[in-house]
């Protein structure tokens, strides 16, 4: 049977799971060792849970169908699977990355490099000739993110696939903010995608988790498990699980996250005190066109709004009543966040951008209660 949607893929990766009793949610199995036969032998597939166990195993396989991949590790945090993806990687691998990316990756590659593990090369122009340009002068491995955080540019990845094969070298993409409901980066040609898991795939802002996800299960696969093994940077069973009960309703929050999105973003072009709107779903948006194909479940609910100076910025992310003031995303409740600060020194993010998690309370709440916050940030409010 060829299934049509997405979410029908996750309903029947849940459900294959399968249980003894027939129970429709598959339940956690927390031991730490599993019992051996009379010859020393393994009754199942596991032996410590520092190395897998069933229900990570089962978050796995319908991660790895969700994103069409022939293997799926998933970790304790994103930043362990990329940790453990780098960590895999021949020493001296050259790396090319662009300047504005998440900034928790971006200052391990920056650590990576001055150990001389990688060679990083970061690329300015955020856009694919960007990457295509970097890659032609010489790498082994290009990691980007689409969309972009916290700008949200949005990079054509089948070509950038094209692009960074025929100069010999991988394509990594980070997916986290355009989950395998809207985004397939294998399909489109990518060689890795990694997620962090804490974000859309849970929805709930109560794990943390990362996945990778490949093409090939090679060497440098088998290498990235042993690390993980090894350092025991797999989850607990209880996060793993907890993800599976989010995976079911990705496709219904992600959707309602992203139409949120766009309303709000449409209308916060409107906003006094607003300079841009940053949202690939926005027709203005430079990349707009290649987000249409190759978002095709929702441009999601992330999005950044450049306000007229870092103190309206600060102010207006003090001022609100129904976006939280906390950084992350993917979660049901909308955040609001003061950027610049928060990433640190490598950082070239403008200090008058706000970034913004929509969620899944009600559109129109969520523009008036910004509205009301960017009044009163400039001093002309009645909060
Ligand atoms: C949060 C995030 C990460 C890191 O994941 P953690 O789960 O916080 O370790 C990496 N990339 C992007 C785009 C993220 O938003």
């Amino acid at each position: 049977m060829r299934l049509e949607s997405i979410d029908t893929l996750v309903s029947r990766a849940l459900s294959e799971i399968g249980d003894p009793d027939g129970a429709v949610v598959p339940g956690i199995q927390p031991a730490t060792t599993f019992r051996r036969g009379p010859d020393g032998e393994l009754i199942g597939d596991f032996s410590y849970r520092r190395t897998s166990s069933p229900t990570i195993r089962a978050v796995e396989g319908v991660l790895n169908r969700l994103d069409g991949g022939e293997g799926c590790l998933i970790f304790s945090s994103g930043m362990a699977a990329i940790n453990a993806f780098f960590g895999a990687q021949p020493r001296g691998v050259r790396v090319a990355a662009p300047t504005v990316m998440y900034h928790g990756a971006q200052d391990w590659l920056h650590r990576l490099d001055e150990r001389g593990d990688i060679k990083l090369t970061l690329f300015e122009r955020l856009d694919t000739e960007g990457l295509i340009e970097a890659v032609a002068e010489g790498c082994d491995i290009a990691w980007i993110e689409s969309p972009l955080n916290p700008t949200w540019e949005v990079f054509d990845i089948a070509a950038a696939a094209e692009a960074t094969h025929a100069a010999g070298c991988l394509l990594a993409v980070d997916s986290t903010v355009a989950p395998p409901v809207t985004t397939r980066p294998l399909d489109l040609g990518a060689d890795i995608v990694f997620h962090s898991a804490s974000k859309y795939l849970n929805g709930h802002s109560d794990v943390t988790a990362g996945a990778l996800i490949t093409r090939r299960a090679d060497e440098a696969w088998a290498e990235t498990e042993a690390i993980r093994v090894l350092l025991g940077s797999a989850p607990s069973p209880f996060d793993a699980w907890l993800l599976l009960r989010g995976l079911r309703t990705l496709g219904v929050r992600y959707r309602r996250a992203s139409e949120s999105a766009l309303r709000f973003a449409e209308r916060a072009e409107m906003i006094e005190g607003v300079q841009q709107v940053l949202f690939p779903g926005l027709a203005s948006h430079p990349h707009h066109e290649i987000a249409k194909r190759q978002m095709t479940g929702g441009f999601g609910g992330m999005l950044s709004v450049l306000v007229d100076g870092p103190d309206t910025a600060v102010a207006a992310a003090a001022a609100t009543g129904v976006f939280t003031a906390a950084t992350s995303l993917g979660g049901p409740e909308s955040l609001i966040e003061h950027r610049a600060p928060v990433e640190g020194p490598h950082s070239v993010v403008p200090d008058n951008l706000l970034r913004l998690s929509v969620g899944l309370e009600g559109a129109d709440d969520l523009i008036a209660d910004f509205e009301e916050a960017m009044a009163a940030a400039r001093g002309r409010g009645s909060r």
